[in-house]
């Protein structure tokens, strides 16, 4: 029976229309994407996800679909990843699905096999062609092992239903085994699973017919569909067509979307990729087929996919990341509380790029993703008055963690508005999305009235003051405590952040030379030449922003789709502009910039290299494309009237550029902490039994060497736990 709540939504009525499935009836159409997050191998993982899952299910959220887990050994992405393959293995999922039906959720459990992309010796495929992001090949399947194959997977979903899913999703995309069947460029079989289309599409309509007679009528099967390879020789429209019509006589429930393989050399869900770029291709199939459509990527808004499910160009909205950012963001949504969201600037740091260094899951805007019974935020036992010196991550976290924990806190912050850095990071093409996280943070203080007191240097005296001797700075700092005794601050973080690192070299005080704080915030004031000091994040930032003209492709879907050679028109097979392989090659539309831009770094490794797994390749190829002169292995000699003098392979060479813009990293700010370490009143001593005023120090002032807003997050959160 439909919840007359959600029918009656007012903002968002589409998503939150009930979504009937004939034997049972999902709540509403947002669907929690599969992520694997490392829980599924860890030693106490299934009681975590049990946790992690429940939680999401709490939040609301229509459909959950977990991690992948491969139907075989063969199957799983390396080796001791997890596997559904045995009663012993299944136990192991129950505590998973009776958890998240406590919190009346439903969960599907994925099944992945990975083919050629697993990283073990084991491999199988369709045909012995290695992946071009792999450095195993895979062994071919015989005839009779391709039926084991999807005896497998059967198995696999009919030990799923049995430990209490409620469904399965058969991964069918992104590369994956399934996919190597279907596409001619991995499958160059000659018997009855190659050749025709027919034979090619035999492997996922059998699988799927065999796991509807292992797990009856009553059960959800999702196949993930590739509706678009972007990969040369990937599958035709017609052929995703006529895939759709095949898997739905074969028994799915629903379809699943699809985008891009893992090798394509298009970004697909990094955060410079416009919200919902690849929902029209959903909305292409949308009508072809009967059962509902799930589209995805980059959708991390309530009022993004209600208009996608409005508009009628999906049936159901699927998210990943989001569940990450916020478990609660369904119930938010629901509550009309959206501008409470915390939303996911795709940003992949802390959860696909964890992954990929084998790193535990998690999220930068919400460290405590994954790790929910890792951090203890309960009430604090004795509330105390704190003062908390900067607003930038580190420093906005530790206030909301620490104020949701019942402390009195009271957030000074130089500058004339909350954010730190990030208002740096929102100037910069392709990372427009901080600017929710700052909207989430401000929205966050307000809620729970913390103390904002900007356009404030703080010095040692005040924070020998009350608090109360401070008029506050911001709408959000309404003071409702009710606190009237003017007693001093009892704890004090320092959370003063970072200065550019001025390098020793001759010159560097040439007017020709700029701060990037200086060269972001004034971008129009700087010359056609320039030459970029240091290539980390920062030197990437400066070097996008300086070769970008007109509007942010992530702000513009048809812009992006040009820019990466995506063909809207879906006219060639893989979905990719008349050229050849993919957005690298000649096909993209990335411009050249009229700008000449040097971008150097001392180091003999390639320029990029520090940058983010998943998202450093992108960032490279831009700036390639639009012709920046990477340098390495530079020495930087002086910088005079003519230019910037460097020594390269043994060679001199003056670079003559309008500016030199520094980016060569930070020093920790500390003069508020040396000012305390002078006076008697202060200590960060933890025996100090109360007799003098303690303070803490987070973020980049704490230790600016590789310091991002990952880390300056999880520490204010980290710190909150402790006091
Ligand atoms: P960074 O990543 O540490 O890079 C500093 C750069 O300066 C390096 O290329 C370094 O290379 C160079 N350098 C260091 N000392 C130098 C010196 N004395 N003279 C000349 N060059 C010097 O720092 P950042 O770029 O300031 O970024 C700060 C943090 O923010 C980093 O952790 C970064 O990951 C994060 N961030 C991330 C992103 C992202 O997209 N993920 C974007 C922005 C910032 P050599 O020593 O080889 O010259
Ligand atoms: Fe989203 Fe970044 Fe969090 Fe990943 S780490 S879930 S991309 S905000």
């Amino acid at each position: 029976m439909p919840n007359e709540q959600y029918l009656q939504h007012e903002k968002y009525p589409d998503i939150f229309k009930p979504l009937d499935l004939g034997f049972t009836t999902l709540k509403n159409r947002i669907l929690m994407g599969s992520m694997h997050t490392g829980m599924e191998e860890a030693s106490d993982g299934f009681e975590k996800m049990a946790t992690y899952f429940g939680r999401r299910a709490q939040g609301g959220v229509g459909l959950i679909v977990t991690g992948g887990f491969s139907p075989n050994i063969e199957g799983c992405g390396a080796d001791n990843l997890a596997k559904l393959t045995t009663k012993e293995e299944m136990e192991k999922h129950k505590i998973i699905t009776s958890e998240v039906h406590r919190n009346k959720g439903k969960i599907a459990m994925q099944i992945l096999h990975t083919g050629r992309y697993g990283f073990h010796d084991k491999i199988v495929s369709a045909s012995a062609v290695q992946a071009p992001i792999n450095f195993f090949t895979p062994r071919e399947l015989t005839s009779d092992e391709v039926e084991k194959q999807i005896d497998d997977f059967a198995n696999c979903a009919s030990l799923a239903k049995e430990a209490g899913y409620d469904g399965v999703e058969i991964m069918g995309s992104e590369g994956y085994f399934i996919n190597q069947f279907i596409a001619k460029a991995t499958n160059h079989r000659t018997d009855k699973w190659g050749g025709s289309f027919e034979n090619r599409t035999r492997l996922p309509v059998e699988i799927i017919k065999r796991v509807r007679d292992r797990t009856g009528e009553d059960f959800i099967i999702i196949y993930r569909l590739s509706m678009i390879d972007l990969v040369k020789d990937g599958s035709t429209w017609d052929e995703v067509i006529e895939l759709a019509l095949k898997a739905e006589a074969a028994g799915v429930t629903i379809i699943n979307t699809g985008i891009g393989w893992h090798e394509a050399r298009v970004p697909t869900i990094a955060g410079m990729v416009p919200r919902a770029a690849f929902t029209w291709v959903t909305s292409k199939l949308m009508g072809k087929v009967n059962v509902p459509l799930i589209t995805s990527n980059r959708i991390n808004t309530p009022e993004v996919a209600q208009q996608i499910v409005a508009s009628g160009q999906a049936d159901m909205i699927s998210m990943a990341r989001p569940f990450l950012a916020d478990p609660d963001f369904v119930k938010k949504a629901m509550e009309n509380r959206s501008d409470e969201i915390n939303t996911c600037i795709g940003c992949n740091q802390a959860c696909l790029d964890h992954i990929f260094e084998g790193k535990s899951c998690s999220c930068l805007v919400n460290p405590l993703a994954c790790r929910e019974t890792e951090f203890d935020l309960s009430a604090a036992s004795t509330p105390k008055r704190i003062a908390v010196v900067g607003a930038g991550p580190a420093g906005l976290s530790f206030s909301v963690y620490a104020a949701q924990k019942g402390h009195d806190i009271t957030l000074f912050d130089a500058a004339s508005d909350i954010g730190g850095l990030l208002n740096l990071a929102v100037k910069i093409p392709g990372k427009e999305e901080f600017h929710e996280t700052l909207r989430y943070f401000r929205r966050e203080l307000e809620l729970l009235r913390v103390k904002v007191v900007l356009n404030k240097k703080v010095t040692v005296s005040d924070l020998i003051l009350c608090r109360d001797a401070f008029p506050t700075g911001s709408s959000s700092s309404t003071d409702t405590s009710g606190k009237t005794d003017s007693s001093a601050f009892d704890e004090i973080v320092i959370a003063t952040g970072v200065m550019p690192r001025v390098p020793e070299l001759q010159g560097v005080d040439n007017p020709k030379v700029i701060s990037y704080v200086d060269a972001i915030n004034n971008c129009h004031k700087i010359g056609r030449s320039v030459a970029v000091v240091g290539a980390g994040g920062i030197g990437f930032d400066v070097a996008t922003l300086l070769t970008h003209e007109g509007e942010s492709s992530s702000l513009d879907t048809d812009l992006y789709l040009k820019e990466w050679g995506i063909d809207d028109k879906y006219l060639n097979p893989g979905g990719l502009l008349a050229g050849d392989e993919g957005n690298l090659s000649k096909n993209n539309q990335i411009k050249s910039s009229d700008r000449t831009v040097y971008l150097m770094q001392r180091k003999a490794t390639k320029v990029g290299a520090t940058l983010g797994k998943t998202t450093g390749w992108i960032h490279r190829a831009l700036l390639k494309k639009r012709g920046v002169i990477m340098l390495n292995d530079v020495n930087y000699e002086k910088i005079d009237e003519k230019g910037l003098h460097i020594v390269r392979d043994g060679k001199k060479e003056v670079l003559n550029v309008d500016n030199i813009i520094i980016c060569a990293g930070q020093e920790s700010l500390l003069t508020l902490v040396h000012d305390l370490q002078s006076s008697h009143l202060f200590t960060d001593n933890v025996d100090a039994n109360g007799k003098k005023i303690r303070y803490h120090i987070i973020g980049g002032a704490y230790k600016a060497g590789e310091l991002d807003a990952k880390k300056a997050i999880e520490q204010g959160v980290r710190l909150a736990c402790d006091l």
